[in-house]
């Protein structure tokens, strides 16, 4: 194991293989607003560079999206509105089995543009990224046919009573970006599947694969108008969505701070609000585990998109008895990852998203040096990855449980690890903080994890891993987190209102309940 600050893992670099990226000031020469079926420019006067985080290099320049672009754009969803929400959830599944299929001929055009604006490696956009899209696009294509609710039925006697599960109008959505693609999926496919039409707007710094997918939305046959992309500032463009008075609903992922902010616009104007918000998930080893299978685990589960993963594993709770050997055999496991060049093959993990990012990410370990050890990174890796936003992969031991490194969210390739005694104490540990997105139990005592799953408060409790997710499963916070689902049949509860319908069965003009009015006269 080496000191912090100076340990030097395998590197990849860009020589060992020339890296094909993506030609984004060529393939968005048009502008990265997309509004009815078409791209824009942006009119705020104001212009953003996408930089590539592995290189330091503007790969990307383009128009800000102003107030202006945010009411055309909402315009255009509103006009697409009623045909949509009146196409039969056939024509809509149709649709979206057709969009599955374009993006799967797109796949390797979407995996370099995702890499290029993240810094992910392609085998990440190609074998998770990508495919998870693809697999999402697809179930709500199946989904949208199988909206559910009550079965109709006489419940008063004298009437009978349905419910019509209906789409919400435009929504107007908001994502961050540490999973552009996915981010973008997952808002508009359950939204434009339940028949409404959305205005989502991506992060600043990630355009490029929310413009990608809508482009596949109309090459897909899917009328123009009922997807549109802006890609303005939070502030600016992201706001004036959020308030926008012809916008029904809004659909939030980032921070909790940011979230927070966005709920009280969207109140100001009664809109149905879904907020996905941070988290800070807990690790708990109970000391019958599989040591070997947590380590890796762990190291995994931390280091997943250079550890900017709202579920990473971030906080690991060790049984005192696996502590020490579980502390050093995760820093070994940490130091053989290869950082590299996200278009070299083989590279394991790529850079932060930003060097804004990484110094963020440093400060935090650095602060902690003074409170708890650094048992491997703690630093940039130097040499030849030097101008990218990488930070080695760094493991934190023996913190306090009230420190910032273990209460806040970093989101960087930081796991800190920390120990426990009674299985009451891991527990009440893991729930410590003010977030509740995701969290993972490890042991072979099958009545331990269980009790684990029960009491662990997060939308998410894997037994013996952690990141999995499915399209057949909700994601979704507890507490600071956020509330409302993603994904799944469950995302259909935010995405459409239920209406009650009444039918009176007697046809008498003088009904059994108008006694309360009239008497008994
Ligand atoms: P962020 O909150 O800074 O930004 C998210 C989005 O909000 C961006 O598009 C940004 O432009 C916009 N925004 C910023 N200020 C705004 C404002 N005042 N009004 C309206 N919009 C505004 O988050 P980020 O840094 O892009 O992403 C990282 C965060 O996202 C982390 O906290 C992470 O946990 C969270 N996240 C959560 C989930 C989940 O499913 N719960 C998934 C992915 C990311």
């Amino acid at each position: 194991m080496q000191n912090p600050g100076t340990a030097t893992p395998e590197t990849v670099t860009p020589e060992s293989a020339p890296p094909e990226r993506f030609p984004a000031q060529d393939r968005f020469a048009d502008g990265a607003q997309y509004i009815a079926g078409r791209p824009a420019k942006g009119t705020s006067g104001r212009t953003h560079a996408v930089v590539d985080p592995a290189t330091g290099e503007e790969v990307y320049t383009y128009d800000l999206a102003g107030a202006d672009d945010v009411d055309a754009a909402v315009a255009a969803a509103r006009e697409a509105f009623p045909a949509w929400s009146a196409a039969t959830p056939g024509e809509r599944s149709d649709a979206l089995h057709r969009f599955a299929a374009v993006i799967a001929e797109r796949a390797e055009e979407f995996a370099r543009a995702e890499s290029l604006q993240c810094g992910k490696p392609l085998k990440l956009t190609r074998e998770f990224d990508v495919p998870g899209t693809i697999d999402n696009t697809a179930f709500f294509a199946g989904a949208a046919r199988h909206l559910q609710g009550q079965s109709a039925g006489e419940y008063s006697g004298d009437h009978t009573s349905y419910v019509r599960r209906e789409p919400i109008g435009v929504v107007g959505s908001i994502a961050p970006w540490n999973y552009p693609l996915q981010m973008a999926a997952w808002k508009i496919l359950p939204a434009i599947a339940a028949g409404n039409t959305i205005v989502l707007k991506p992060a600043e710094l990630t355009p490029l694969t929310s413009l990608l997918f809508a482009q596949a939305a109309t090459d897909a046959g899917i009328p123009d108008g009922v997807v549109n992309i802006v890609t303005g500032t939070g502030k600016e463009a992201g706001e004036h969505l959020v308030g926008h008075p012809d916008v029904a609903m809004t659909s939030f992922t980032g921070s909790t701070a940011v979230g927070r902010r966005v709920a009280e616009i969207a109140t100001g104007t009664v809109k149905r609000i879904h907020l996905e918000l941070g988290g800070k998930a807990p690790f708990v080893v109970f000391d019958d585990a599989d040591l070997e299978a947590a380590v890796h685990g762990a190291v995994a589960g931390a280091l997943i998109n250079t550890g900017q993963d709202c579920t990473a594993a971030t906080r690991a709770y060790v049984q005192r008895p696996l502590y020490e050997a579980f502390v050093e055999r995760t820093a070994a496991l940490m130091e053989s990852v290869r950082l590299g060049d996200p278009f070299a093959p083989g590279t394991d993990l790529g850079p932060l998203i930003s060097h804004v990012q990484r110094d963020r990410v440093a400060g935090f370990v650095d602060r902690a040096r003074a409170y708890a050890r650094v048992v491997t990174g703690g630093a940039a890796p130097k040499g030849a990855l030097e101008n990218g936003a990488y930070y080695l992969p760094t493991l934190v031991a023996d913190a306090a449980q009230d420190s910032e490194i273990v209460q806040s969210e970093l989101f960087g390739p930081v796991l800190v690890v920390l120990p426990f005694d009674s299985d009451d104490e891991g527990i009440r540990l893991a729930n410590d903080t003010p977030y509740g997105l995701a969290a993972s139990a490890w042991s072979r005592d099958v009545y331990r994890a269980n009790r684990a799953t029960r009491e662990i408060k997060a939308g998410c409790v894997w037994v013996n891993d952690h990141i999995p997710i499915i399209s057949e499963m909700p994601h979704g916070g507890y507490k600071a987190s956020g509330f409302g689902k993603d994904m799944s049949a469950y995302s259909f509860d935010e995405y459409t209102q239920i209406k009650h319908v009444m039918f009176d069965n007697t046809a008498v003009a003088r009904k059994d309940w108008h006694r309360t009015i009239f008497g008994d006269r």
